[in-house]
């Protein structure tokens, strides 16, 4: 791996960060606090949040078994795929290579950010070879986006493939989490300790049903962990969010509960889909979600949408072409999407 010096923008290595109030002074004991410049009348959000998430992060970590220094918390995952770009990747200068298909953001985080974004298309059965990757890459290639589960294509990249990139590649690699909790395979959170080079992102939109609240994780070392914090906004995750993430955490056997009725859910759906004459291809899920290959992917999106069912047409995306991808929802929501599909006329 090149240094971490090398591999971060030279004014992001010597930013010197904004200091605000509440880092300054951080601690509990005192009680009249007018360091902020806030309204004193509490309606109760008067006050800012902490801006290091420090109780969230303590409670995370118990869960995720990784010590807080090691966390970064920000306004859904979205916020750390935008952060790699700005603290790595000079604009018109270096570039990033990803699978292709995948997320549609790291392409425009990469766009907006002025950084060349290198595809390489999976194969017919969406498994991505490392070695094309690497072939991909040059001497400005500062980043690798690797996404298991995929999306859209749903299925878990091979662990062996995605160590091989880890340990040969010399820049990041950031491995999108977002759906690892319905698949059967161990995240590589376990593995951090094991490379520097490695930055995994998770979600509360997922799994834990928090989309609302717009919280995404990043792991990584904890040299890279204090560059995205000196980077951020100084009150990235405002304290409603953090309120409520810190109560979601507190119902972790909860989310168990709801991971397994959806992995259940899924297998249900994927059975009946198969029997569907609209059906052509199904593709194998690691997710909450599928993806179908389908007689018309148009034709029937819009079929669905007459049934007042949305569903995401993946049909202009590459390898993709007359795709659905399915969400998997609630006994009900799926049962009327099967009945609404029974119905349709091929
Ligand atoms: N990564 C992947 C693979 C996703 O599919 C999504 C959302 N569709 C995200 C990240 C973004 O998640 P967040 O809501 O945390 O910004």
């Amino acid at each position: 791996m090149r240094t971490l010096e090398e591999l971060t923008r030279p004014n992001v290595w010597r930013l010197k960060p904004y200091s605000s109030a509440r880092d300054e002074y951080n601690g509990a004991a005192a009680s009249v606090f007018l360091d902020a410049n806030e309204n004193p009348y509490n309606m109760p959000h008067n006050r800012y949040p902490d801006p290091m998430q420090r109780e969230l992060k303590k409670e995370l970590s118990k869960i995720k078994k990784v010590r807080p220094e090691h966390i970064f918390l920000g306004n859904g995952s979205d916020e750390a795929i935008d952060l790699v770009f700005r603290a790595f990747c000079e604009p018109r200068i270096d570039n990033v290579v990803a699978i292709d298909p995948t997320y549609g953001m790291y392409q425009v985080c990469a766009e907006v950010n002025d950084v060349e974004y290198r595809k390489v298309l999976l194969d017919e059965n969406f498994r991505f070879s490392a070695d094309k990757l690497l072939a991909a890459a040059d001497e400005h290639t500062k980043l690798i986006f690797l996404c298991s589960p995929n999306n859209p294509t749903g299925n878990d990249l091979l662990r062996s493939e995605i160590e091989r990139i880890i340990r040969e590649f010399d820049g990041l690699v950031i491995l999108d989490e977002a759906y690892n909790d319905f698949s059967e395979a161990p995240s590589f959170l376990e593995e951090l300790d094991k490379y520097p080079n490695l930055i995994v992102l998770q979600t509360f939109s997922k799994a834990w049903g928090c989309a609302a609240i717009r919280l995404g994780m990043a792991f990584a070392s904890q040299e890279i962990i204090s560059i995205f914090s000196k980077i951020k906004y100084p009150y990235n995750v405002n304290q409603l969010t953090q309120k409520q993430a810190i109560e979601m955490l507190h119902r972790y056997y909860e989310i168990e509960r709801w991971v397994k009725t959806l992995k259940e859910e899924r297998g249900n759906l994927e059975e009946e889909f198969a029997k569907l004459p609209c059906t052509v291809k199904m593709f194998p899920s690691d997710a909450n979600f599928f993806l179908v290959r389908v007689t018309d992917a148009v034709k029937i999106y819009n079929y669905l949408v007459g049934e007042g069912i949305i569903v995401r047409n993946r049909n202009s995306v590459s390898l993709c072409g007359n795709c659905l991808r399915v969400t998997v929802g609630t006994r009900n929501e799926n049962e009327r999407l099967i009945e609404a599909l029974r119905k349709y006329k091929v």
